[in-house]
């Protein structure tokens, strides 16, 4: 199971680069294909972390890569 913790996130977006490159074959980074998107309300700095249908929560890869690559430990995986 994917575990997010919100609080502990600075917005790098570094999840959504690993995760765009899984869906891409590993060739490119393109976070338009990325599972996780990272929103942070300009007004309030508030960042919410979004994780939609398309997160197979990296089958093959251990850990899965937004894990990996989240030097803030705002994801799991348990
Ligand atoms: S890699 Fe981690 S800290 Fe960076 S945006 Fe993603 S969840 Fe947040
Ligand atoms: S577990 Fe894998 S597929 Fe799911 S959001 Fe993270 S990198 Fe993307």
């Amino acid at each position: 199971m994917l575990r997010l913790y919100p609080a502990k996130c600075k917005g790098c977006r570094a999840c959504e680069m690993a995760c765009s490159f899984r869906h891409s074959g590993r060739t490119s980074f393109q976070p338009s294909i990325s599972s996780t998107k990272i929103v942070r309300d300009n007004d309030t700095g508030h960042i919410t972390i979004e994780l939609d249908e398309t997160c197979d929560l990296c089958q093959g890869e251990e850990p899965p890569l937004c894990v990996k690559y989240c030097v803030y430990g705002a994801r799991g995986f348990a």
